[in-house]
């Protein structure tokens, strides 16, 4: 008999689940990937080229066998498993709004080929963490409590290439024709290594040199001291179960590590109670938030897009976002709230841009780390807590150098006064001067708060 495995969030072969399931059934099994214009096309060239690559290395460590079609999965996935008779399809569950549905489709669609549903690239599956009345969390502390309580289960699975024997793809007969993985779209930023391999040795690199002191660096954006797994999570070429196996133990590095990949659970499970928070405020009461969405709103935001607000760590950052399509934690947090709370904009218009750019963009941690910013969300940051954008560099950026690093025009002022090009001797004349007062528009935020 054969087993198809259908990967999809999961572009890995080790800590596979779905390869223990499929063996129990099959012999023999069908590595494939199904590109859907549905989640390809607003995905953007950044993290198309992403997957593409993860693409082309989970061929090379499946020999050459997995096989690519391109359609929509209803349509394709039941014709492949009829072309080869097999007897079940093979997947870790996806929880998102669109993989939700598309499963219950290509479900019913296989009829009786069974449908099997292993893990989730989470490490508790949304929706399975509830208060003991049924009801959903909405605040991240008691529902973390509860998390970790389950995390003891989350052992890796035991898998490798060789846990299954693959078919060779041209043996098929007849079903959606074999694609090659596309080449690579034009790309204007600088891509993180791709594949299984490279997030293993990141992950390694990060685990020698960073976990201990991770609580500690974490927040400084010019410094190497986070993981970098995020966009790795996002395309499962690692589950969060191999790292957590590897982030174990009471001290102060491996217990804030294992924070934040309970948030990244915890925002799952807020997408799948609530479904409408990727596009609405959380918090109802937001709904009558005077907001500024006219041509004057529009100039300022493509400002804010450039890193040409005149406030250099939003600027660093913003350039950093472009450059590299990646950017710090704590920037996230520091340019979201200067766009919501200097600039009075929408949060959804920062969250879109960000989802453009992003090579780890996903919905559930991006809607909710910008509602999270805009005080709109689940336990957000109160909505008078206001990010000092100078600040906030002066803190986590020190010495200066994040800054110096990505703004070029200000290369030339040294240390932390960086973070005030205005007061310097001679202010360079490329850089511009603050697009906004901080002082008067957090009042500003403050006054359009109090008027709900
Ligand atoms: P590390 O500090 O090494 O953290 C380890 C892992 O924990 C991350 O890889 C990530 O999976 C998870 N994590 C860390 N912080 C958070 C958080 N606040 N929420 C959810 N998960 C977290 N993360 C994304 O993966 N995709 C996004 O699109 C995204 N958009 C964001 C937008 C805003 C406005 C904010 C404030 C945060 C956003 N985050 C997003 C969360 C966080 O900024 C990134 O996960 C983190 O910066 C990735 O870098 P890292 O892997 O080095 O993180």
């Amino acid at each position: 008999d054969t087993a198809v495995v259908w990967f999809r969030r999961d572009l890995r072969v080790r800590d596979q689940p779905t390869f223990l399931a499929a063996r129990e059934r099959a012999g023999r099994a069908l590595g494939l990937f199904v590109l859907d214009p549905t989640l390809l096309e607003p995905a953007g060239p950044r993290r198309t080229a992403f997957l593409y690559r993860c693409l082309r290395a989970l061929d090379d460590d499946l020999g050459g066998r997995l096989l690519v079609v391109k359609g929509d999965p209803a349509d394709v996935v039941p014709k492949i498993a009829k072309a080869l008779g097999a007897g079940s399809v093979h997947v870790a569950a996806d929880f998102g709004p669109y993989g939700r549905q598309r499963d219950e489709a290509v479900e019913k669609a296989l009829g009786d080929v069974e449908f099997v549903r292993s893990g989730s690239p989470y490490v508790t599956e949304p929706g399975s963490i509830t208060k003991s009345d049924g009801d959903p969390y909405k605040v991240f502390t008691p529902f973390s409590r509860e998390w970790a309580k389950r995390i003891g289960d989350a052992t890796p699975a035991d898998t490798d290439a060789k846990t299954l024997s693959w078919m060779d793809p041209s043996d098929k007969d007849g079903g959606p024709r074999a694609v090659k993985v596309p080449d690579d779209p034009k790309l204007d930023a600088e891509l993180p290594e791709a594949g299984e391999k490279a997030a293993r040795e990141q992950w390694e690199a990060f685990v020698d040199e960073h976990l201990t002191d991770y609580d500690e660096m974490r927040d400084r954006p010019d410094r190497p001291g986070t993981s970098r797994m995020s966009v790795h999570l996002k395309y499962g070429t690692v589950h969060p179960r191999t790292l957590l196996a590897d982030a174990r133990g009471n001290g102060k590095g491996p217990t804030s590590f294992r924070n934040e990949i309970c948030f990244r659970d915890f925002y799952a499970h807020v997408l799948w109670w609530f479904p409408r928070s990727a596009r609405e405020n959380f918090d109802p009461k937001f709904a009558s938030m005077k907001l500024d969405t006219g041509k004057d709103a529009q100039q300022r935001f493509a400002r804010w897009q450039e890193g040409r607000t005149g406030y250099p760590a939003i600027d660093a950052a913003m350039r950093q976002l472009s450059g590299e399509a990646w950017m710090h934690n704590r920037m996230r947090m520091a340019v979201a709230s200067f766009l919501v709370k200097d600039l009075h904009l929408p949060w959804w218009w920062g969250a879109t841009h960000f989802m453009n750019l992003l090579v780890d963009g996903d919905l559930a941690s991006n809607q909710h780390g910008w509602q999270w910013a805009a005080g709109t969300g689940t336990d957000a940051a109160p909505y008078f807590r206001v990010f000092n954008p100078v600040t906030q560099g002066e803190r986590f950026d020190p010495q200066g150098d994040y800054v110096r690093r990505w703004v070029p025009e200000l290369a030339g002022i040294e240390g932390k006064k960086v973070h005030q090009p205005w007061k310097a001797d001679e202010p360079p004349t490329d850089y511009p001067e603050p697009m906004v007062d901080h002082k008067a528009e957090r009042q500003e935020a403050l006054d359009r708060f109090n008027a709900l």
